[in-house]
């Protein structure tokens, strides 16, 4: 994978010709973006108790979808959903979306518990966060996620590049970004560039792609669900066709190379009649395909897939070389004088919560850590009842990292529900910690541990 970024780095010290305009690859890329938490709560939003969304319906509703036709194609991010969705499907079933993943139908993005933050997130937590759904992708799929999708955080930081980087990510797609900044890369084709965050590594490298509508909806109120009425549909018109198509042309004037993803979907997008849905994506594709005056072909695609084409336009010397970043994009300011700083400090007594919910589980793990090095058989012996009560800890503060929750935009309800998951998890870890570390090491660890707790009531 970071092969690629080596030859992304010799790419931009030689001179290389203008791309061939002539035809455009349209990388139609279905989506769905799944708050954990937001207007309402976890549990709401994955029941579909609430006019929103239902999370539970979309992963029914879409793998049914990719069944029918294998050139369908997916992308999923949020582990903390999927886990859910996971551990009630029959072995069958299980089997079948396992598939789906060889297949290269179903794409992992992220796969962390959920979308982080990136300004008011600690990154001990990101890391925790990531490495939480990374496993979980491997353990049970044998799947390597590639690419980065933060397409709603609010500004994205060099410290995450760098973390995505070491994460062995390619690429890294994204869209809030200041608008002043955004309009000078639209004139300057700088949408894609190569970050290189300023760290103690030269080697920390990702190509960055930010979307060319500098956020994540389909054009058009181009709506796929009943989450953002009005509703339109390919079926619609047929002037609606002309008007996608060029639209899609002139998305050529904003990047380098002729590859040109166009994602579809939204918040909570893909919660009712998927099947149908991607039959109106197919008469998109069996429309542009039959006029070829267009110069477009289009196909189901994902953002790894895009990334691979973009790789192979670079190895082609089809285009410009990239633009270098090494800095923030932050603040994050989507209109004149609507800077979105408010959220580095607000409900700052739940932002030290959650600060010091991620310490007391560092504790724990050195104490884990040290005990497996020094007494192995008592590890053995306890750690079963302990890894339950700590793999929900780990998830709840994956859950705690989410764009709406660290950040303090969620709702007073739901915010209110995220302090009772901390309660409720501190609570019960507690309980075998008294069993396994207080035991163990005949109360040696247990002032540093009171202390951490004591600071989170
Ligand atoms: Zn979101």
């Amino acid at each position: 994978m970071k092969l690629y970024i080596f030859i992304l780095l010799g790419l931009l010290a030689v001179s290389l010709n203008a791309k061939d305009q002539s035809s455009i690859d349209l990388h139609i890329v279905p989506h769905t973006h799944n708050d954990l938490g937001w207007l309402f709560s976890v549990a709401s939003y994955y029941l579909g108790t609430n006019p929103r969304g239902c999370v539970e319906c979309i992963l029914n509703n879409v793998t049914q979808a990719l069944y029918k036709d294998p050139n369908r194609r997916f992308s999923y991010v949020e582990m903390g959903y999927f886990r859910i969705w996971w551990s009630k499907q029959s072995t069958d079933s299980k089997n079948k979306v396992k598939q789906l993943v060889r297949n290269g139908q179903l794409e992992f993005l992220n796969s962390g518990v959920v979308m982080s933050d990136e300004g008011a997130a600690y990154y001990d937590d990101i890391i925790e966060q990531m490495t939480k759904g990374l496993k979980f992708v491997k353990d049970v799929f044998n799947y390597t996620v590639q690419t980065g999708w933060h397409i709603d955080p609010f500004g994205h930081s060099a410290a995450q590049a760098s973390l995505f980087s070491q994460m062995g990510f390619n690429s890294w797609f994204f869209e809030r970004i200041d608008f002043q900044d955004f309009n000078n890369r639209i004139i300057h084709k700088n949408l894609e560039l190569l970050w290189r965050p300023k760290t103690f590594s030269d080697f920390n490298y990702i190509l960055a792609h930010v979307n060319y509508m500098s956020y994540y909806l389909a054009p058009f109120n181009w709506c796929l669900d009943m989450t953002c009425y009005p509703s339109n549909t390919p079926f619609d018109s047929m002037q609606l066709m002309f008007k996608y198509a060029t639209w899609v042309q002139n998305q050529t004037n904003f990047y380098l190379s002729n590859q040109i993803l166009h994602h579809v979907g939204g918040d909570f997008e893909w919660s009712h009649k998927a099947n149908r849905h991607f039959q109106g994506l197919q008469f998109v594709i069996d429309f542009l395909s039959a006029h070829s005056e267009f110069g477009i072909k289009p196909f189901f695609s994902t953002p790894s897939n895009y990334t691979e084409a973009l790789y192979g336009e670079f190895l082609a010397n089809r285009t410009k070389p990239l633009t270098l970043k090494e800095d923030d994009f932050m603040s994050y300011v989507d209109v004149p004088h609507a800077y979105w700083t408010g959220y580095y400090t607000s409900r700052a007594n739940f932002k030290q919560q959650i600060r010091t919910f991620g310490q007391h589980l560092q504790t724990i793990r050195k104490i884990l850590s040290k005990t497996l090095l020094e007494k192995p058989t008592q590890f053995n012996q306890t750690f079963k009842d302990f890894e339950e009560n700590l793999n929900q800890y780990e998830e709840i503060n994956g859950i705690l990292q989410h764009h709406d929750a660290v950040t303090g935009t969620a709702k007073v309800k739901v915010t209110q529900n995220y302090i009772n998951m901390i309660t409720c998890a501190t609570s019960d870890i507690n309980l075998v910690r008294f069993l396994f570390i207080d035991r163990t090491y005949l109360y040696r660890y247990s002032q540093i541990l009171l202390e951490t707790l004591q600071k989170m009531s």
